[in-house]
């Protein structure tokens, strides 16, 4: 029978840390207000190690000293901290991008929960160099080396549908680092004998890069198949496994023809979803105009595919506006209708806007469209 672990019993903050976390509570107390915001927990290093937003800062700030009980996450990131500082912000909706901001930009440590929602999605990422590869993500990151497809929700399903797809167009699903060698590419280098274990090319399902089997031009053309499909472009990755499963219905092996059902299933699936993605993408793309406490803090955000594009205080004058129409213009100009991709280190700020919308939906009511 394993050993059972033991659980470490909390331990009582020391007096040094007591007497930090009341300096921080009076500070709070004395000068917090009920107002959106972001804040900022900086340990005695001077690392930011957890970086929070509230639309009542107060209430939210002075939770943190209520959290008496060692192992309570709060209590454990204020024992850690030796300032507590707070930026007011006109509206909930811009705290939420700022505290992103500062994620993304300080990392802290205990910002894990944000880390937890984002690998509940997943994402279709094409790698980039000589043979790119289609694969399955839990996240988008931050290398622009790649471009990204998503956020989608069902990492399995999505795992099944761009095997499918790897499979029908020959494209490599082997290790990123794995050597690719074209007859056309001199410049890779000579081919070398095929990575152990990998019977994809022998079996047809890949066009076998890694030993110059192909062109590149070749399996460039079936990646640019690929896209098209996940873009509503083309069926063409669908035919052979439709023909596929027709003769095995004609040949009385149902077993077969269910194989290759599934795969058609899978594949329709996937566009479906890309297609409902894309849809999405595009009714996120309007202004926003978020009243505030006073008319100085009205806000107004130009919002184009789920992306904060341009924010500024509501425009008040006639120039003010005519400036907005001109931002908006910008914004519009370059083509990017009807796509799915999403900048990888945009994805975060995507899902942000999407989550506040769905949460919010009579936030809707206070925007217009675009053009
Ligand atoms: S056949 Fe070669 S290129 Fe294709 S998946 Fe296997 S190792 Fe990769």
């Amino acid at each position: 029978m394993p050993a059972r672990r033991r659980r470490r019993r909390p331990v009582a903050p020391t007096p040094t840390e007591l007497a930090r976390i009341e300096a921080m509570r009076a500070v709070v107390k004395a000068e917090a207000r009920e107002e959106p915001g972001v804040y900022r927990m900086t340990s005695p290093e001077g690392e930011v190690i957890y970086v929070g937003k509230s639309k009542s800062l107060r209430t939210r700030l002075l939770s943190y000293f209520r959290a008496q009980y060692p192992r309570d996450k709060g209590a454990r990131i204020l024992r850690q901290a030796a300032t507590l500082v707070w930026d007011p912000l006109p509206s909930e909706f811009d705290a939420l991008l700022r505290e992103l901001q500062l994620i993304k930009q300080l990392r802290p440590r205990y910002n894990v929960a944000m880390k937890r929602d984002a690998r509940a999605y997943a994402f279709v990422r094409l790698s980039q160099g000589p043979a790119p590869r289609l694969h399955i993500v839990r996240s988008a990151g931050l290398d622009e080396s790649a471009t990204y497809y998503g956020p989608f929700r069902g990492a399995y399903q999505l795992e099944e549908a761009v095997r499918a797809l790897n499979d029908v167009l020959g494209l490599r699903d082997c290790a990123l680092g794995t050597p690719m060698f074209f007859p056309d590419r001199p410049d890779l280098g000579p081919a070398r004998t095929r990575t152990p274990g990998c019977i994809r090319h022998e079996i047809g399902k890949c066009l076998g890069p890694c030993i110059g089997a192909a062109p590149e031009t070749a399996y460039l053309t079936q990646v640019q198949t690929a896209l098209a499909f996940l873009e509503g472009e083309t069926e063409t990755p669908l035919t052979p496994l439709r023909d596929e499963m027709a003769r095995a219905s004609e040949a009385l092996d149902f077993e077969r023809a269910g194989l290759w059902r599934d795969k058609v299933r899978s594949l329709e699936a996937l566009r479906e979803q890309f297609a409902r993605l894309r849809f999405a993408l595009e009714s996120l793309s309007f202004v926003y105009r978020i009243p505030g406490a006073s008319p100085e803090t009205d806000r107004t955000y130009v919002i184009r595919r789920g992306r904060v594009r341009h924010a500024c205080a509501t425009p008040r004058t006639a120039r003010e506006r005519g400036a907005l129409t001109q931002r908006i213009r910008e914004v519009l100009t370059p083509d990017e209708s009807e796509r799915t991709t999403v900048p990888g280190h945009e994805v975060d700020e995507v899902l942000l806007v999407a989550a506040w919308f769905k949460r919010n939906p009579k936030e809707l009511k206070r925007t217009k469209p675009l053009a």
